[in-house]
């Protein structure tokens, strides 16, 4: 049983990030990395939706705040035996591990997946001992990919990966184990511990984006006002203007996470492109208000724009058209 969704808010920053400016060659690096990453974790949770995963309990994407650092989780495996990491690697090509160090085309590369999972297992068996906990705790380094090769000198690795072959046979094994009382005390016991995702970058310097809201279709900023809807002289896709502006909200909480948007941001951020009484209406439709001293800030309720637009209650009266 999954229990949470995989977040993807890394990915989204720079998707977002891309719509509004030219991305540096180490931010285009970044995006790159994470997606390939983010793409590694959903093809895990499809392997593992197909192969069933009734009889455990499943954490993705999970921040733990252990002693006083955080350390990122891909899945969290949980059973009444105790807690398994996998830390899921999309690693692609030929890869040699020798005296401990991983190379790839005789590079040596920058990560240390066995310190990192060894890492992440030793963090969670010192909240174990902590409570006197009594449940064993491992881990894999799971290689999701069919175009991954792997050469050591250490045959023990072997007992610590599972490689895309057998991960249909790993996660099988799963099946007919025990989920009661004590898979229940774990999860509460890390629910406590849970944190935020602390390494999204929010210091996106404002000067570089282009202001404005941009059309769903095309991503041009060449809009032509209607009465209800903005048209894109692009592509001549119609959107509402509410659309419009709760991309550009999902936007604005990408972009600057955790900094509070007043309506004075907004409109910046919107080059004043509707009203401000438009806008007003429909920040306070779609934000929680928190007023602190005499500023106004608006947090937007929903995780993204798609997540705002599959919410049935939110009705939209004149429709969006795009353009295939
Ligand atoms: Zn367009």
């Amino acid at each position: 049983m999954f229990l949470n969704t995989r977040g993807k808010s890394h990915d989204l920053f720079y998707e977002t990030l891309q719509r509004r400016c030219e991305l540096t060659s180490v931010e285009k690096s970044w995006f790159k990395t994470f997606q390939k990453g983010f793409e590694g974790e959903c093809l895990y949770d499809e392997i593992f939706e197909d192969v069933g995963h009734d009889d455990v309990l499943v954490y993705r994407d999970l921040y733990l705040k252990l002693g006083k650092s955080v350390t990122q989780y891909d899945a969290l495996v949980i059973n009444d035996d105790g807690i398994i990491v996998n830390e899921i690697k999309n690693y692609i090509g030929e890869y040699k591990v020798e005296g401990g160090d991983w190379f790839r085309n005789g590079q040596r590369i920058s990560e240390e997946p066995l310190a990192q999972l060894n890492r992440a297992v030793g963090k969670l068996i010192g909240l174990r001992n902590s409570v006197n906990g009594n449940f064993g705790i491992s881990g894999k380094l799971i290689f999701v990919s069919d175009d991954f090769y792997l050469q050591t000198d250490d045959n023990s690795l072997w007992g610590k990966i599972v490689v895309r072959m057998n991960l249909r046979r790993y996660l099988r094994e799963f099946r007919g184990g025990k989920i009661s009382n004590k898979s229940q005390f774990i999860v509460r016991l890390l629910s406590e511990n849970i944190v935020e995702n602390p390494y999204i970058d929010n210091n996106v310097d404002e000067e570089r984006l282009r202001k404005g809201i941009y059309c769903g279709q095309c991503g041009s900023f060449n809009l032509i006002k209607s009465r209800f809807h903005l048209v894109c002289s692009s592509c001549g896709s119609k959107e509402v203007n509410e659309t419009h502006l709760l991309r550009a909200m999902s936007d604005y909480q990408f972009l600057f996470y955790g900094k509070p948007m007043t309506r004075t941001a907004f409109m910046n951020f919107i080059g004043y492109s509707l009203t401000s009484r438009v806008v007003y209406r429909i920040l306070l439709k779609h934000c929680y208000v928190n007023k602190k001293g005499n500023q106004t800030a608006y947090i937007f309720k929903y995780q993204n724009f798609e997540d705002a637009m599959g919410k049935p209650e939110l009705f939209i009266k004149y429709k969006d058209h795009l353009k295939g």
